[in-house]
């Protein structure tokens, strides 16, 4: 290519090199991937929205360039080309979107007060916020669907074995019309998703918000809550295989690690966590390994309800089976975490007083509504 037929084609007015040049030096096509819903994994690689690109075969950082396409090029014309806008479209796009405005005689960026944004942009956001969370949510549910299935013919289904059959045609149908539908089926699927989101057990980013249980199977039955019942019950099973877990994991034939009771606690929550445990040492109470404190502890947790004439006790289900000496010493590091969590939470909530939070406008996903 000559220089002529460069300067004939893209050689702009020199008011747009500048405001292209200042585009450039405030924006990269990483934030411009960002805010148009391309999911862009750690290594900098996306899938290409320029081809079918199955796999992520585009590199962006400051530009972009696809090894599949060879598309490539800066943030503006990478929006120009997401959006079929010209040069100049995609640039003062870019500086609305990135709340930058151009002064034009001293030509310099300065940030504008709030711009309005159309009711279509806005469903296009939401869209693209809905479709990452929805990528990340597809790859738990594919993982519980392999972890959590049930190894014999009798178990009880694991509650994240049941959500992943169930969601994940749902998750693909609905993260192929985020991706490629028009405004009004993007529309229904968010408004499906925001509807899901407010009755979920399970919340899309994984946490696990069975509720405990506390009465009895008898009681459970006549109230139609066996379903909530099993549940409970099942998760307080997993929970102890998680802590049986973390020990192995964390235990070195001589100590324990300060941390590891920390995952567990992330993934049950401090009330199901002290009770498997105070169920384990409620259960072993002659054990003269379990200290005099952690016994008193034990017994001061509150328990589902068990009935007297049961033949067995459902304690044991999810009793703790490691060593009792080792046991000990996690319950100790597991009741301190659990109380310096308190301690933080209160704190967290002094320091949300209206008074320190002047700027409310945005919901917590970050999308204003
Ligand atoms: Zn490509």
């Amino acid at each position: 290519m000559t220089m002529a037929a460069v300067r004939k084609d893209d050689m702009p007015a020199s008011g747009d090199w500048k405001l292209y040049q200042m585009i450039k030096d405030n924006v990269t096509t990483l934030d411009a991937a960002g805010r148009y819903g391309i999911a862009v994994n750690r290594r900098g690689m996306c899938r290409c929205p320029f081809h079918k690109d199955k796999n992520p075969s585009m590199k962006i950082d400051k530009r972009f360039h696809c090894f599949g396409c060879q598309a490539d090029g800066d943030v503006i014309s990478f929006t120009s080309r997401l959006f079929g806008l010209t040069r100049k479209g995609a640039a003062l796009k870019l500086a609305a979107d990135f709340d930058l405005r151009i002064d034009s005689r001293r030509l310099r960026i300065v940030p504008t007060p709030h711009l309005p944004i159309s009711e279509e942009e806005k469903i296009e956001r939401c869209a693209a916020h809905y479709f990452r969370e929805l990528c990340n949510y597809r790859l738990l549910l594919v993982n519980w669907r392999e972890v959590y299935a049930p190894q014999n013919p009798g178990d009880i289904f694991d509650p994240r074995f049941v959500e992943a059959m169930h969601m994940l045609p749902v998750v693909e149908n609905e993260l192929d019309i985020l991706w490629s539908g028009d405004l009004q089926s993007k529309k229904a699927v968010i408004d499906e998703i925001r509807q899901r989101k407010e009755k979920e057990v399970i919340s899309m980013d994984g946490t696990v918000t069975v509720p405990v249980y506390y009465q009895d199977g008898s009681y459970a039955r006549d109230h139609k809550e066996l379903e909530l019942f099993r549940s409970s019950h099942m998760e307080n099973i997993n929970c102890k295989k998680a802590i049986e877990a973390a020990i192995a994991r964390d235990f070195d034939g001589i100590r324990l690690r300060k941390t590891a009771a920390d995952e567990v606690l992330d993934t049950y929550g401090a009330e199901r966590v002290s009770l498997v445990l105070a169920a384990t040492v409620q259960t072993k109470s002659w054990d003269g390994r379990f200290s005099q404190q952690n016994k008193d502890w034990a017994f001061s947790v509150r328990m589902p309800d068990n009935r007297p004439d049961m033949d067995y006790d459902r304690r044991d289900a999810y009793a703790v089976t490691s060593h009792p000496a080792v046991l000990d010493g996690f319950i100790n590091l597991a009741r301190r975490e659990i109380q310096e969590r308190s301690k933080v939470s209160v704190r967290d909530a002094l320091s949300h007083t209206p008074a320190n939070t002047p700027k409310p406008s945005l919901k917590k996903d970050g999308i204003e509504r």
